[in-house]
């Protein structure tokens, strides 16, 4: 049974009658070093005595095998039940290993921990299913649990957007919250051939450490992560004009405009050329 060739995949698929679903996002990896490279760079950032690995969505297990090999435990979120007879086929080698059938964005994270990772210190590591990629990083993010770090493969054109800074044209909400909870770098891009089913775009692999102290510490934080997505609401407006149509129900123009003075912005500026610092002080002055 080899994970890493189209005919051995083929072959699982067939004794399986497995086919991909677009729906999942199911493009799995099939070259063996990246995969490799993915899971030594995970490891690589991953402390404690005790290493454990979450994963999210391990397809056959390529990736899971890998991590396996490296970590104490490695535990893997997977939405597709016609791929858990396959997990218990493929990683039947790794008694380290276990495959939790459920929808990743409906589990509880902090509960998950303390049922499989007592005594453990996490890392993510995860080929995303890139339709949800932005959510699962931000659950992941805001769950309040501690990881080591989060090695995660996403869409090339969704990384730049992940790992921007303020005043590039891809930068938005998401990289001001990730950059908010974590330093993010781009580790290496993986081409499409690298896949199977072959995917229409460039891969990159993220790494994404997160913060022991934040860079800033707003008043509140939920009205701060609020204000992330007040400011970028409306791309190329200015900021009172974003802020005004995100508020509208709550304040008139005129107090939005008080509030942004009171931070020392100018108002029309645009929301996505603000920092964090910025972002912190506006929402200060909401208090
Ligand atoms: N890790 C495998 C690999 O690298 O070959 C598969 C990666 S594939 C891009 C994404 C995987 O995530 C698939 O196995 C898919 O079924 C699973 N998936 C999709 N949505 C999910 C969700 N909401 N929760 C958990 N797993 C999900």
């Amino acid at each position: 049974m080899n994970l890493y060739t189209p005919t051995g995949i083929a072959e699982l698929m067939n004794e399986f009658g497995f086919s991909f679903s677009k729906k999942y996002g199911q493009n799995f990896l099939i070259n063996e070093a990246v995969v490799q490279k993915i899971a030594d760079s995970s490891f690589e950032s991953a402390k404690g005595e005790k290493k454990a690995c979450l994963e999210i969505g391990p397809g056959i297990g390529s990736l899971t095998s890998k991590l396996a090999q490296k970590y104490d435990l490695v535990r893997s979120v997977e939405i597709d039940d016609r791929l858990i007879p396959i997990l218990a086929k493929t990683l039947a080698p790794y008694e380290n290993t276990a495959v939790i059938n459920s929808d990743f964005l409906q589990v509880d994270l902090k509960k998950l921990f303390e049922e499989q990772f007592s005594g453990y210190s996490v890392s993510v590591c995860a080929n995303l299913p890139y339709y949800i990629t932005s959510q699962i990083i931000m659950q992941l993010l805001e769950s309040g649990c501690r990881f080591d770090s989060l090695v995660l493969m996403v869409q090339k054109e969704a990384a730049q957007r992940l790992i921007s800074s303020p005043g590039k044209a891809e930068y938005g909400s998401i990289a001001a919250a990730v950059s908010y909870y974590a330093k993010a770098s781009k580790l290496f891009d993986v081409q499409a051939g690298s896949f199977m089913p072959r995917p229409n775009v460039t891969s990159s692999v993220l790494r994404l450490v997160p913060y022991e102290t934040k860079p800033v510490t707003p008043k509140n934080e939920e009205l701060f992560l609020k204000m992330i997505r007040a400011a970028f609401s409306q791309r190329r407006k200015t900021l009172l004009n974003s802020l005004n149509s995100f508020f509208s129900s709550e304040y008139s123009k005129d107090r939005l405009e008080a509030f942004i003075a009171a931070a020392g912005i100018d108002p029309q500026r645009r929301g996505e050329t603000l920092t964090l610092a910025e972002l912190k002080a506006l929402s200060d002055a909401f208090e």
